[in-house]
Parts: structure tokens; sequence; C-alpha cells
């Protein structure tokens, strides 16, 4: 290779790119430089083929032998999500078609080309019943990427917020950079009922339909470049793609035709436009069965045009097929939450606590108050952290400090945490001091026992050694024997010169216990010489 060689220029440029790349990129987790495309992955047979090879990923192998059913996934959902039962079997029976369709395309190319209406799914329903709970235990259990994102966070050029595609380059991301996986990952969007276009005053939200537009491609099959164009790493990114274009080597991409899409949205307002436009036609006749929340029931037989009132382009709403109301969650279920669910936030305490070896029960009681408080929230499950964080706070604040190892959550507690704590800190204090005290008495007598000489301790003596003891974690004997450990001799000699057997231990021998001992000793020559 001369020293013309156009290669080589490009080479030294995207190295030095590289470089510039790696600073800048130091704390980002985007794919790596350098990372191959699927292509190149399945054509070149690298070093680290094994790992690359779709055939031998290891995580997608999941997808490969996905044969799970609808009961399967539902009974799995069921031992993490309380109640909605509907939104479990609906989303159990989309996951499944989704993902046999998947393992089919994937077994016969063929099966790609015929057409076929992606599951994507909306789902409806107040903040914190399980929503994106659902989707998050599915995605764990098949093993795919799941990305969460605000709708409300994309802007309609990306510029002012964050553009859609970088949902996609968010999955590549959690994949490890692994960019076949991606492409069967979950794409969850929350809060989609605030990019309706909505017509207040005539006019429609230009910025919202934008965003929807750009979802929508999305959600159909395109070919999402790896490197955002509007971040400066982006930028370089692309600039170096286009330099490996030039040598012949594809842009780096992950198409987004096998990528589930879920949206969601709390919907106010939603069930009323519905209840309006079914109770037009029935006067006085209300649909909400006995018992059921009448928002959830309404929002269960909401349909297209209802959308499309709220503001959705029908295009937009046409590619998410799937709908699902989730059930506001009442106190009974919270509590079942506390108590049944695996992932309960209860065991999160637990586990936070066990960090410090502190282990605590709860009464049934204590749960039910518990969950009461969170229903008066009015934030479904997430009512039950703020609860539980402002009863544990100082818990978790004071309790490791001391030699505490267990506590009972009950109501009493739940009802007025701090004042609880004020008593089991009282207590405990008590009782270190009667334990220390007998600790120093102890001391005391095995020194006698073993010496012949008797220690008397002052009050102030015994109450500077517990302040010593509970400053340091140390036990009293271990105090004692390493303050007193000339004691024995120069005590001895005190006695031999003087007769004395009895000694008084005050602060300051505590405090200088040689310099004492010292003064005892001078004093007992002196007085023997006299
Ligand atoms: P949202 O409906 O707003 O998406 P999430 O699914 O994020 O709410 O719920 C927040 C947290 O509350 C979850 O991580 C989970 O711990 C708990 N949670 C919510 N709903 C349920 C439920 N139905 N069963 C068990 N836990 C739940």
């Amino acid at each position: 290779m001369g020293e013309n060689d156009p290669n080589k220029s490009i080479e030294d440029l995207q190295k030095q790119l590289q470089s510039m790349f790696k600073n800048l990129n130091a704390n980002a987790q985007f794919v790596p430089f350098g990372q191959r495309t699927d292509e190149e992955r399945t054509t070149d047979g690298g070093s680290d083929a094994s790992r690359d090879a779709p055939e031998e990923n290891a995580a997608l192998a999941g997808i490969r032998d996905f044969y799970l059913k609808p009961k399967e996934i539902r009974d799995y959902l069921d031992r993490f999500v309380i109640k909605q039962a509907e939104a479990k079997k609906v989303l159990a029976v989309a996951i499944c078609d989704h993902y046999n369709h998947v393992r089919q395309c994937l077994e016969n190319a063929e099966v790609q080309d015929m057409d076929y209406t992606k599951q994507n799914i909306i789902l409806l329903g107040p903040t914190g019943v399980g929503k994106t709970y659902l989707i998050r235990c599915i995605a764990k259990l098949i093993g795919v990427p799941f990305v969460k994102a605000d709708a409300t966070k994309f802007s309609e050029t990306g510029y002012v917020g964050h553009d859609v595609e970088d949902l996609v380059r968010d999955l590549v991301k959690l994949a490890d950079g692994d960019i076949e996986l991606a492409k069967y990952g979950i794409i969850y969007i929350d809060e989609i009922d605030k990019i309706a276009s909505k017509s207040t005053s005539g006019h429609r939200d230009v910025s919202g339909r934008g965003v929807q537009i750009n979802l929508l491609k999305l959600m159909e099959d395109t070919d999402v470049p790896l490197q955002s164009q509007t971040d400066i790493v982006g930028q370089m990114e692309a600039m170096m793609d286009i330099m490996q274009k030039q040598r012949g080597k594809k842009q780096r991409t992950v198409n987004t035709a096998h990528m589930l899409f879920i949206v969601s949205g709390a919907f106010d307002h939603l069930a009323e436009q519905v209840r309006k436009r079914v109770k037009g036609g029935q006067i006085g006749f209300d649909q909400a069965r006995d018992g059921d929340d009448p928002n959830a029931t309404y929002l269960r037989m909401v349909q297209t045009r209802d959308f499309i009132d709220y503001g959705f382009e029908p295009e937009f709403i046409g590619r998410l097929p799937v709908r699902v109301a989730c059930d506001p969650l009442h106190a009974a279920d919270l509590e079942e939450i506390l108590l049944q669910s695996e992932g309960s936030i209860l065991n999160q305490y637990r586990s936070d606590f066990r960090g410090y070896g502190i282990t605590f029960q709860d009464t049934s009681d204590a749960v039910s108050a518990v969950a009461a408080m969170a229903e008066l929230e009015n934030t479904g499950a997430r009512g039950l952290m703020t609860v539980l964080e402002r009863i544990f706070r100082n818990y978790k604040f004071e309790l490791p400090s001391t030699s505490i190892r267990s506590f009972t959550l009950t109501k009493a507690l739940v009802d007025d945490p701090d004042a609880v704590l004020h008593d089991i800190m009282k207590e405990y204090q008590s009782e270190q001091h009667s334990s220390l005290q007998t600790a120093i008495h102890e001391y005391a007598a095995t020194f006698s026992e073993n010496h012949d000489i008797t220690l008397i301790f002052t009050p102030d003596a015994i109450e500077r050694l517990m302040t010593l003891a509970l400053d340091t974690g140390r036990t009293v004997n271990d105090l004692c024997s390493e303050k007193f450990q000339d004691y024995e001799f120069g005590l001895k000699l005190v006695s031999r010169n003087t007769g004395r057997t009895e000694f008084t231990v005050d602060r300051a021998v505590i405090d200088h216990p040689d310099k004492e001992l010292s003064k005892w000793v001078v004093d007992s020559f002196r007085k023997s010489e006299d």
C-alpha cells in the first residue's frame, strides 16, 4: 500500500475519530464502535463468531424455542401481578401470537413475506396498577430486551426532545449491542394519551400528531440507523459509517418489523367520552356492572372511533389492534400485593433490613392498615411504596447502628412509627445499660477472684465505660482488659507496700489508667518509706 492509498488516509482519519469518540463516549453506553452489522456477523466468521452468529446466540435461543402457551404466561404473571385477569389473558394471547410468528419467521423465510398484522398493544388504566409491571415480567420471562419511555419526552423533530428512534437504539444498548436480539425486543411507551392531538378550540396539536406519525413509522417495518443524527457522538459515528460505506461496508441499522410496541396511558376523560357514546342511545341505562369500576367498564368498551375522537390519528390507532383496560386497585388488592406478590415491596424492605442483619415480622392488621393508607394516596400500588417509605424511614436510619436484630411491624407502628421507634430505642438503651452494668460488675468480680484485689467502680466511671462500649461497639471485658492490663502487677505492688486491697476506679482512672496507676504506685512507695 503506497503513501497515496485513499484507504490508508481514511483509516487514519477513522482512527482519530475513533479515539475522539472513545473519549466522548467514555461514560455512555452506546453500541461500541466497530460493532459489526448482523449481515457482517453471519458472513465473515470472525474470531468472536460463536457469540455473534445468530444460530448460536444463546439469548436468541429463547425466541427460536418459543413454545409457551397463553395459560403458561398467565400463570407466570399470576405469581407477580395481582388482579388484572383480563389484561393478563389478552396480553398472554397477544404475546404468544407475536413470538410464535417471530419463531416461524426465523424457521422459514417465506413466512416473513406473508401478510401479518403485528399484535401491538394499547393498555388503558390508571397509574400504578401494574401496566408496566406486566410487560416487564413478560419481557423477563421471554428473555427479550425491554425499553420504557414516556411519550411526553419526544418531540416531532427530535431536536428539542428525544427522537422516537432513540427507543430502538436503547433496545440495542439493553441487548448489550446484540442487534439480532434487539430486533425482537419490546418497546413500551407510557403516557401515550398525552400525545393525542386534542381538537380543543378547533385546532389539532401539530406536535402530538407529528410524534404519532413518527411512532407509526417505527411500528411498521423500518430500518433505524444505530447512530442518532441529533447528538455529537451520533454524528461522528455517522461520519465513520459514511466512510465505511465508501469502503463497501454496509451501514449499521436495526429493523423494527419484529419489535413489539406496547403503549399505555391513563386516558382520563376517555371513559366519560365512551360513557356518553354508549348512554347516548340508552338513556338511563348504565352499563357498569355492580361492583365494577365504572371507568374500567367503559374503557373496556372503547372503540377505534373513541380514540380518534380523543385525538389519535386513525393510522396510528389502527396499528394498535390489541386493547385492554386494567382495573384500579383497591385496599384489598393492595393488601394482596403486599402478602402474595413475589415482587411485593415488603420483600424489598425485608431485603434492605437483612442487609444490616435485621429481620421484621408483620401482623395482619398492620398490613391491612398499610394497604388502607396506600389506597388514599390514589396512585395504585405506588402508594404502598410511599406509605412504607414514610413508615420505615427512621427505622432504616436508627436500627442499623444498634444491636437490635428484629422488630415487629404492628398496627401501632403503622399508625405512629416515630412514637414506636422512640419506645423501641428507649427499651433498647435501658437493656443495653443494664447488660453493660452487669458486665462491669462481672469484670470487677473476676478481677477480685483472680487477684484478691477489689475494684470499686464509681457511677461516673460506669457511665464512662458504658459510653465507650456503645460508641466503639467493643465489649466491656475487652475495654477493661486493655485499660487495666498493668493493674494486676501495679496494684499488687501497692498492696505489698501499703496493705491496701480495695481501689476506687473513677472516671479519671478510665480515661488515664496508666497515669492513675503510676500515681498509686509512687504514693505507695512514699508511704512505705515514711
Ligand atoms: P403502571 O400501571 O403505572 O405502569 P407499574 O406497573 O409501574 O404501574 O407499577 C408500579 C409498581 O407497583 C410495580 O413495579 C409493582 O411493584 C407494583 N404493582 C403495581 N400493580 C401491581 C399489581 N397489580 N400486582 C402487583 N404489584 C403491582
